[in-house]
């Protein structure tokens, strides 16, 4: 098909909308490892993940075969509100960057959430709800999660208690508002409110959080407060099913008009959104019906991916949650306070680490520097102010139109924005006045948390 017949922006229409998730684990011969139970070291059974998790989540989380799983139709409508995603044509970028290249990306920032997380956020929710449990809690970090989940709450009338990592509740109070005003309680983390948190204060008394440790104090609450349970924004398998609705809309509206991508490009936090992304296009890999070069981008900061190990390891600060098996930089390691970008979570998805050590799909690490770099550039040409997490996928699709411009390859890439940068005000001031510097763990930091893994088999 001619370039002038592909449209600025690929919308599906209503009757097109995916109405399955897809769980790319039935495609894989060789399974992601079970979680298991840091106390016996055995995999957790859906008994025991029943005490944390919503009933029909662990059921997802624990199931390997089913490649399709009905996407319910309450939860079907609420996509209505806010979805099909555009899938856009980059064609300003092309021209600005002077690139045979066919650049794509899937926009995911058209809610208030401001991110891909209400995909999976509602799902839960809406489980939660259909147990007849009181609410759920959960951590934040930036503030999408914690945002998205208090909207799919409000929605569905379940109280929602949210433990917000203390320097992002300190210096995102606007995100904070948003919460609130969805109903939902935000907690500082760590706080007193729990024994994690407490012990955690005791022994570090001026600590900023983070999100291993706000984990802790989310999945505490849940289990002391009577009908409620906790849930996870990322990482986990049922979130990476939930996000397939991002690949399966791709997929249709690219098979709509005959397009083949030939890289397919998303930052990596906790893996959902490229997970979600890359699932249909990876479960085609997988049954050998195509291929794709399929590219997760992380911070050079927070490099699980190009600099982790793939071992056991704890989830949380606290070592209270299951453990995964997963490329990981150790649970006590913490990103330099000057990382602006997000991404900073010290694990990965098991089902995309378990695809990265088979080789199906390459990582790499980018300087944050030149991820606003790229933010700056995207949104000078293409008009959206991309989150920071969203612009490291934007750094690896321009360097990659780049090296086409070199070799004259008229490749098709497709990325995933995954969200607006609106809330990420100070990140962009520091850049803009040039105070952004890069930072690179050393490989002593790294062995140390690394040497802190826990010993399994
Ligand atoms: C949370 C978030 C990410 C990273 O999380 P993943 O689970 O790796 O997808 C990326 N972009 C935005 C906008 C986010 O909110």
């Amino acid at each position: 098909m001619s370039k002038e017949t592909i449209p600025y922006k690929i919308y599906l229409e209503e009757s097109e909308m995916p109405k399955q998730w897809y769980n790319v684990r039935a495609d894989m011969k060789k399974k992601p490892s079970p979680l298991l139970n840091p106390g016996t070291g055995q995999p957790c059974t859906a008994e025991e993940l029943s005490h944390v998790f919503c009933d029909e989540l662990v059921k997802q989380e624990l199931n390997e075969t089913d490649p399709y799983i009905d996407i319910p139709s309450e939860i079907l409508s609420f996509y209505k509100m806010y979805r099909p995603s555009p899938l856009v044509r980059a064609y300003c970028l092309e021209k600005k960057l002077g690139t045979p290249a066919k650049i794509y990306y899937k926009f995911e920032g058209n809610n208030t959430s401001g991110s891909h997380k209400l995909n999976s956020a509602i799902a839960q929710a809406y489980y939660a709800k259909k147990q007849g449990l009181k609410g759920v809690t959960t951590e934040t970090g930036a503030g999408q999660w914690g945002t998205a989940l208090s909207m799919a709450c409000s929605y569905f009338d379940l109280d929602c208690k949210v433990y917000m990592v203390k320097v992002s509740y300190e210096q995102k109070p606007f995100r904070r508002e948003v919460m609130r005003t969805y109903g939902a309680s935000v907690t500082p983390s760590p706080s007193m409110t729990t024994e994690v948190g407490r012990k955690i204060l005791a022994e570090f008394p001026d600590t900023n959080g983070s999100l291993g440790c706000a984990i802790s104090e989310a999945v505490e609450a849940a289990t002391t407060h009577e009908g409620y349970r906790y849930v996870l924004g990322s990482v986990l398998s049922q979130v990476l099913l939930h996000q397939s609705v991002i690949g399966l809309e791709t997929k249709i509206a690219l098979d709509k008009y005959g397009i083949k991508p030939d890289i397919i490009i998303g930052c990596a936090g906790g893996g959902s959104n490229l997970g979600g992304l890359i699932s249909p296009f990876m479960g085609e890999k997988l049954r050998g019906e195509a291929d794709y070069r399929i590219i997760a981008v992380e911070p050079a900061s927070c490099p699980s991916f190009t600099r982790g190990t793939y071992a056991y390891d704890f989830c949380d600060t606290g070592k209270v949650c299951p453990l995964q098996k997963m490329y990981t930089l150790g649970s006590g390691f913490m990103p330099s306070p000057n990382h602006a970008g997000g991404l900073r979570y010290h694990g990965m998805s098991a089902v995309l680490s378990e695809l990265y050590d088979q080789g199906l799909m390459e990582a790499r690490s980018v300087e944050q520097t030149a991820v606003f770099e790229a933010a700056e550039q995207f949104a000078r040409v293409e008009g959206i102010l991309p989150a920071p997490e969203s612009s490291h996928a934007i750094r690896a699709a321009i360097d990659e139109a780049i090296k086409c411009r070199e070799t004259g390859e008229e490749k098709t890439i497709v990325f995933g924005l995954t969200g607006t940068g609106y809330f990420d005000m100070y990140a962009y001031a520091a850049y803009n006045d040039g105070k952004m510097s890069d930072y690179i763990p050393t490989d002593e930091e790294i062995a140390k948390s690394i040497a802190q893994l826990p010993k399994i088999g």
